[in-house]
């Protein structure tokens, strides 16, 4: 048993002795903790693990803990003074003994030896080893080695050397460096890794101390080792996590600190996150080489003080301060201070947030509700604020006495001279009670009432009345109120009404029919003449809509008009039909007038004077039918003026032909006479014919329609041409489309409108060139092509040839003017259309273009 002796004699550390529930420990310096079970009596057979001569300290002690008391003494024992705290825990009594005075090596033991069998060391979690200096031997090791190592502890009896095998690799060299110092250094202290048999590595604290014998041999190494695995891998997972919250702590706006309670009374930093520099532009090192307290603006510097005293005493104190940055801008903070107590220190933790943006919004707030403040004191209104008592008193809590004195004329003293004081005019007054009793049952009521001012006058007030409810009370405690002068507006109101009645009167009397609608044209009101207007009474009509009534064909411009409200003029005319109850159009005439929304413009009602204009409609229809006849008569005299001309040239030539062949007797003279006044009567014939034709196709055409091969009618016209042809040796051609195209058409009249383009190719074209007619299929169309190289058509006159009578200046002989108009006209009538190509000097070119027909229909 020896070697247990020496072994807590050589632990500086305290060794933790466990004997069921009792446990005790005794160091090198007689530093001594025990602990005992509270079922633990004086004088049972537990006492004995302390040594007899400590028995009749400890004793006592333990009575004392029994009784639930503490114990701090002193003892004077075996020569040296000792320190004696004792505690009840909630299973156990904790004693501490340390030594004051006396020669540690003289300690006693203070622990009864025989009550440490040596098998306590086996129910010990810690390695604990002796070993002999002069041979290496292992005397003795407990079990706890296998469960460190996994290698039984007879195992290490056997080879000495074997714990060596198991060092990690990377602590090795540490290890036996350790190893060699023992001697001198009497022992070591250290953490190593080891590298178990299955891959595992466990992180160990090794200490021993060496005993020596009285001659100064070294005798044994005595030693513990404790498992720390567990220890390191939470402390990196610690170091892990302090460096992300250090991180977060640092990129966060907010900051947090800690501070220690100096003995003076002054804090000192201890710990603090980096945001701290972002926020103050100070780090705590510069902080602490100015003035304390210089980050607080100066007129927080006596409320910090005072809030740190605070949380001095125990209180947990959150406060908002202004700072000084190191930029010399000034900011808000808000600061949770929270007392720790810890034996021996005081400190505190803070946690600092930047709250100057909410300030200054808090600032701006108080800004604005100062305004609104001064707002409501200038204001027409006036406000209040009642309080109910639980008997159902009620009683003013606050009132804008300036704007009650201005509609009032009364005082704040009035207001408490006078007994049963109340403004509300005698007639309204149940009325007014009545509204107070509904508030108070929680009603939020708007109501009008008449006032009598102090001068007696009587005025009007619309009073909003709302209920505030009490959570703690659980009823409506107050009622806020506001009132509003309306006399100006019930006078207008008066007014209104008043006019409203001759509005009515006016209306109601009007042979033009008044209106008034919303702006989708429902109908509000209409006056009796609507009756007369459109055969309905008001009644049926009111709620309909005025679309409703308005012709289909004048609807859009009229729902336009009304769509585009907002763009319009206040007032605003629009025409249309509408529809009589018989059925009869009647044409009207309309003044609106729109009413906007005061504030949002927003058009909300339209009132229109609706006027019967049927009688000037038909008349302005006559005068316009009139007027279109007259224009019809002027051409019609027109044509004639031009059309006699031209008769007139030939009829001329008809009376010298006549008279000159009568006169002569030479045989070929005279028939050289009557030749000439047969081809002029011919040209008069045709003439005349297309005057008629013309006048029948601006009046009344009729056209009988059948299916014409247009190869057949090409052929039929270009033979009738041919001796014009050869008569002026022109080069002609007639290109036909195979299969033939038909056309749906009145033969006669298509004849007669290719007949005139063909032979204005022949007629323009000089002496030896060359004309073409084609027929050509284009996507469900024929184009009859008349091509010539005659002297073609000015730019100019181009887009007139197709009006009758038109001929160039230049050119006073050839034709009326009217082939190509005819033509255009037949050609129009048959869903067709004409293109021109024309180049002067070198020919034109027609296209007559057509629809056609299924060549099998
Ligand atoms: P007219 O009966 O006088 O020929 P049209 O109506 O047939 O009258 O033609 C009107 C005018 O268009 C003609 O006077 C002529 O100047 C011009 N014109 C018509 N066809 C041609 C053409 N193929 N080449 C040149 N000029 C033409």
């Amino acid at each position: 048993m020896d070697y247990l002796s020496a072994l807590i004699n050589s632990m500086t550390d305290v060794l933790l002795i466990v004997f069921d529930s009792q446990w005790a420990a005794q160091s090198a310096q007689g530093h001594f903790v025990a602990r005992v079970a509270p079922s633990f009596a004086p004088g049972k057979p537990a006492e004995d693990i302390f040594a007899p001569d400590w028995q009749p300290v400890i004793t006592p002690i333990l009575h004392q803990l029994a009784r639930g008391e503490a114990v701090d003494t002193e003892v004077t024992l075996s020569g040296a003074n000792w320190s004696v705290t004792a505690r009840s825990l909630h299973d156990s009594h904790l004693l501490i003994v340390r030594a004051l005075s006396g020669q540690p090596a003289a300690a006693p033991a203070l622990l009864h030896q025989s009550s440490m069998p040596r098998h306590i060391f086996d129910h010990l979690d810690d390695v604990v080893y002796s070993i002999n200096m002069s041979d290496g031997q292992v005397v003795y090791i407990n079990h706890a080695v296998e469960h460190i190592y996994g290698v039984p502890a007879e195992a290490f009896y056997r080879d000495p050397a074997l714990c060596l095998t198991y060092i990690h690799p990377e602590d090795d060299e540490r290890y036996r460096a350790a190893m060699q110092s023992i001697t001198y250094q009497d022992g070591y202290n250290l953490e190593y890794r080891i590298l178990r048999a299955d891959g595992s590595v466990r992180w160990l604290h090794d200490r021993n101390r060496v005993t020596y014998a009285p001659d100064g041999r070294p005798l044994t190494l005595n030693g513990v080792i404790t498992d720390i695995t567990h220890h390191k891998q939470t402390e990196a997972a610690l170091r892990a996590s302090e460096e992300r919250y250090r991180l977060i702590s640092e990129s966060i706006s907010d900051y947090a600190y800690t501070k220690v309670f100096l003995p003076d009374g002054s804090t000192q930093v201890e710990w603090i996150t980096g945001s701290f520099k972002r926020i103050t532009g100070w780090t705590v090192e510069e902080l602490d080489s100015i003035a304390p307290g210089a980050l607080f603006h100066p007129d927080e510097r006596a409320r910090v003080v005072e809030d740190v005293t605070r949380v001095y005493n125990g209180e947990t104190v959150d406060a908002e301060y202004r700072i000084i940055t190191r930029s010399g801008e000034e900011r808000w903070l808000r600061i949770l201070r929270r007392p720790v107590e810890e034996i021996g220190f005081k400190r505190y933790y803070a946690f600092a947030q930047d709250i100057t943006e909410r300030k200054r919004s808090e600032l701006a707030l108080r800004e604005s509700e100062t305004r609104y403040r001064i707002l409501s004191e200038i204001m027409s209104d006036y406000a209040f604020l009642i309080r109910i008592t639980p008997e159902g008193e009620m009683v003013s809590d606050w009132i804008t006495a300036d704007a009650f004195a201005r509609i009032t004329g009364y005082s704040a003293e009035d207001m408490l001279a006078l007994a049963r004081f109340n403004i509300i005019h005698p007639d309204d007054r149940e009325r007014a009670a009545d509204d107070v009793a509904k508030v108070i049952a929680g009603v939020t009521v708007v109501a009008e009432y008449r006032i009598v001012t102090r001068s007696g006058e009587t005025r009007w007030i619309r009073m909003y009345r709302m209920p505030v409810w009490s959570e703690e009370e659980g009823r409506f405690t107050h009622y806020y109120g506001v009132a509003q002068d309306i006399t100006e507006q019930k006078h207008a109101e008066n007014a209104l009404r008043e006019r409203e009645t001759l509005y009515r009167l006016l209306a109601d009397n009007a042979t033009d029919t008044i209106i008034r609608m919303l702006p989708d044209s429902t109908l509000l009101y209409l006056s009796p003449a609507i009756e007369t207007l459109l055969g309905y009474t008001s009644d049926e009509l009111i709620g309909t809509q005025l679309y409703d009534l308005v012709h289909p064909d004048d609807l859009e411009a009229m729902r336009d008009g009304l769509l585009h409200l907002s763009l319009l003029p206040e007032t605003y005319t629009t025409a249309g039909r509408m529809r009589h109850r018989s059925g009869i159009d009647i044409w009207t005439e309309t003044t609106n007038r729109v009413l906007r929304h005061p504030v949002s413009d927003e058009p909300f009602e339209i009132q229109s004077i609706i006027r019967d204009v049927t009688e000037l409609k038909q008349g302005e229809q006559r005068a316009i039918q009139l007027s279109l006849e007259q224009e019809r008569m002027r051409l019609l005299a027109q044509f004639i003026t031009s059309v006699s001309h031209d008769f007139r040239t030939p009829l001329s030539i008809i009376h010298t032909s006549a008279h000159l062949a009568r006169r002569t007797d030479d045989a070929d003279r005279r028939a050289y006479h009557l030749d000439k006044l047969v081809r002029e009567a011919h040209d008069i014939e045709r003439l005349l014919e297309n005057v008629l034709t013309m006048v029948r196709l601006d009046s009344s055409p009729q056209f009988d329609f059948t299916n014409v091969n247009l190869n057949d009618l090409l052929t039929e016209i270009y033979q009738k041409m041919l001796p014009r042809i050869e008569a002026k040796q022109l080069a002609a051609a007639l290109e036909l489309e195979s299969p033939p195209l038909h056309i749906y058409a009145d033969l006669t009249e298509m004849h007669r409108a290719l007949y005139n383009v063909i032979e204005n190719a022949i007629l323009y074209t000089p002496e030896g060139r060359s004309v073409a007619v084609a027929a050509q299929s284009r996507t469900d169309s024929a184009v009859i092509e008349v091509r010539d190289t005659g002297i073609g058509i000015n730019p100019d006159d181009l887009p007139r040839i197709f009006d009758p009578l038109y001929k160039p200046p230049e050119r006073s002989t050839d034709g009326a003017g009217l082939g190509l108009a005819i033509t255009r006209r037949i050609i129009e009538a048959h869903r067709g259309y004409i293109e021109v190509e024309s180049t002067p000097g070198r020919g034109s070119i027609f296209r007559l273009i057509l629809p056609t027909l299924p060549a099998e229909v």
